[in-house]
């Protein structure tokens, strides 16, 4: 299973990406991630990238597109992926496609979560970022931290939790928020060439689902998607 997976920067797209790689079995790709990782392990890549991201700047696609579709060749990649954040411009979207094409490999679902874009600025502001990967958002009931101020602790599992520099930052933000919204240079550009290309292949799917409901409904309705 060769899973894409869009949504605005706070529309749940990783929290449903994780429920997806757990059902399929398959390797999360998060573009974001793996620049995060490469910051975290001081790496030149993760040198590279940081101002971009700090930023809420796309990081440029010199660096970004090789970086993923090297990500999409190794073993792990073999049984299947999810693909999360990439592409976000209509150039990243042209790439993955010659890429795809060119090992014969089709894509099985495109996943659109789409919400507005005042929610998303509410709930990136609210984003806390636990160490063993629960959820947790001051702007979302069911998984918002305990305590307050600078002490929140996880809903779940009580670690300490911490905040993405470019999450506390409402400039990054919309710059972030930006990016997905443009329908032309930007994400939402990006899918609708990958809209196009799926449209000509058989056997792929596009799902387009409502991001503002509970978590567990946005699952049910992209697993519906699956099976329509
Ligand atoms: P995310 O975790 O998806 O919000 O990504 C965090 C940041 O990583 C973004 O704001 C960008 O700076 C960078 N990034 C992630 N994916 C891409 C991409 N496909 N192209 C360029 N920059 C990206």
């Amino acid at each position: 299973m060769r899973i894409l997976i869009f949504g605005p920067n706070g529309s749940g797209k990783g929290t449903q990406s994780a429920n997806l790689v757990k059902k399929y079995d398959l390797a999360h790709v998060e573009s974001g991630g793996i620049f995060r990782e490469n910051i975290g392990g001081g790496t030149p890549l993760g040198k590279e990238a940081k101002a971009y991201i700090d930023r809420g700047d796309l990081v440029p696609d010199s660096i970004t597109i090789p970086m993923i579709l090297d990500r999409l060749s190794r073993p792990d990649c073999q049984g299947g992926w999810i693909l999360d954040g990439f592409p976000r411009n209509p150039a990243q979207a042209e790439a993955l496609i010659e890429s795809l094409e060119a090992k014969n490999m089709p894509l099985d679902v495109v996943i659109v979560i789409e919400l507005a874009r005042e929610v998303c600025k509410e709930r990136l502001l609210g984003r806390r970022s636990c160490p063993n990967g629960h959820p947790n958002n001051l702007a979302i009931e069911v998984i918002k931290p305990k305590g307050s101020g600078d002490q929140l602790t996880c809903w779940k599992c009580d670690a300490d939790l911490t905040a993405r520099k470019d999450d506390v930052d409402a400039e990054a933000i919309d710059k972030r928020l930006d990016i997905y919204f443009d329908g032309e240079n930007g994400t939402l550009g990006s899918v609708d060439v990958m809209e196009k290309w799926v449209a000509q292949r058989d056997g792929a799917r596009f799902v387009r689902v409502n991001g503002a409901g509970s978590i567990e409904e946005v699952r049910e309705h992209m697993f519906a998607g699956f099976n329509q």
